[in-house]
């Protein structure tokens, strides 16, 4: 077990506090952040404007994070890249790249595997590995980006684990990527399943961030059956800390729904949705469900979807359906990590594109 520091998950004011008990002057912790997350170097023999006695005490102190592309899978309809990276002891993560029209967006891992448990979520059947580290956060981006040789403009942490669960290091990784490759507050979106003393908290911290909260039930009856966490916070706890935020960021709050055929997707289901949602900063972005066969969870019918948006829609409630980017490659949601990790084949005949 490597006990040394992670140099790559430092901000700078911690490099800064860090190499100033160490004797050493301040402006070099700029130096050693921009190496670090500019330059993105692994190596500190690399870091050529620092002296080599601070270099070596570095090694002796700290470790540098690395990750590798383990598979990657271009998607041939819409140009999204699923990534499975390799971390230290053989552990996999998964990142989406998706292009848009405003700019590149990725999507990253906060933990790999999930304690959460939601019912239809590939991230969460083995359980919690391990939290990442604020710089295997900021590598996944790292990497993605020099893979395509273009600028990533937008992240959403949505890939798996739950970004709230890994709160420190979650702060950090923000603070990182603001000073390092500038990737401001606003063109992240964290996703939760709703953490309600984390949100809370997170309002109260001044970030600009996007926050989303996967919601996927219009009452905890529903809810309880397919997210655990509904047994912690009650949904109107959960959407009265969404409405303190979006008042508080003066930011509007996405709700992700994921209908699931028969679950959730009933005409009585969006109206309950919009009555408890109603005079919001709120937007709810519609998720046709990706099948999830062990607990027979599947995707609403089209006419289904139309009409729980129009129900949404005609109350007043602000409401897209979301594209499924990816969906020949395996991209949503833990799918392909799962595989890889049980070694099934990672592309199969049943994940062929089926629409659009
Ligand atoms: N833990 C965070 C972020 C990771 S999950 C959260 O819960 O928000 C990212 C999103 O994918 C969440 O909205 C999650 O509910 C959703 N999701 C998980 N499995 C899914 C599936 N099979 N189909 C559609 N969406 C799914």
């Amino acid at each position: 077990m490597e006990t040394k520091t992670d140099l790559r998950s430092l901000t700078i004011e911690e490099i800064k506090n860090e190499i100033s008990a160490m004797g050493e002057k301040p402006f070099r912790a700029k130096q050693i952040f921009d190496w670090l997350h500019i330059a993105q170097v692994s190596d500190t023999a690399e870091m050529t404007n620092i002296p080599k006695t601070l270099r070596e005490e570095l090694d002796r102190r700290y470790r540098i994070s690395d990750i590798k592309i383990a598979e990657r899978y271009v998607s041939e309809k819409d140009n999204t890249i699923k990534y499975l990276f390799e971390l230290e002891n053989n552990i996999i993560i998964e990142s989406v790249l998706m292009r848009y029209s405003y700019g590149n967006a990725v999507c990253i891992s906060s933990q790999a595997g999930c304690r959460m448990g939601c019912k239809f979520c590939a991230s969460t059947v083995d359980g919690l590995e391990r939290n990442l580290t604020a710089g295997e956060m900021a590598l996944q981006i790292y990497k993605i980006q020099r893979d395509i040789g273009e600028r990533i403009s937008n992240v959403v942490i949505m890939g798996s684990g739950e970004p709230l669960d890994n709160y420190d290091n979650l702060l950090r990784f923000l603070k990182i990527i603001g000073d390092g490759i500038g990737i401001g507050q606003r063109h992240i979106t964290v996703s939760t399943c709703g953490l309600v003393d984390k949100m809370k908290e997170l309002a109260k911290s001044e970030l600009q961030i996007t926050l989303a909260v996967s919601l996927h039930a219009p009452n905890d009856e529903i809810r309880k059956k397919t997210m655990p966490i509904a047994n912690r916070y009650g949904i109107d706890e959960l959407i009265s800390a969404a409405r303190e935020y979006a008042n508080k960021t003066k930011r509007r709050v996405t709700f992700e729904y994921a209908l699931i055929k028969g679950v959730n997707d009933s005409r009585k289901n969006a109206e309950e949705l919009a009555k408890r949602l109603k005079g919001g900063l709120f937007h709810v972005n519609l998720i046709p469900v990706n099948d999830v066969k062990e607990n027979n969870f599947l995707r609403s019918d089209e006419q289904t979807i139309k009409d729980f948006a129009a129900v949404l829609s005609a109350r007043g409630i602000n409401t897209t359906v979301r594209r499924r980017l990816g969906s020949d490659i395996n991209a949503a949601c833990g799918q392909l990590r799962k595989r890889y990790k049980d070694n099934l084949p990672l592309i199969s005949a049943e994940n062929e594109p089926t629409e659009e």
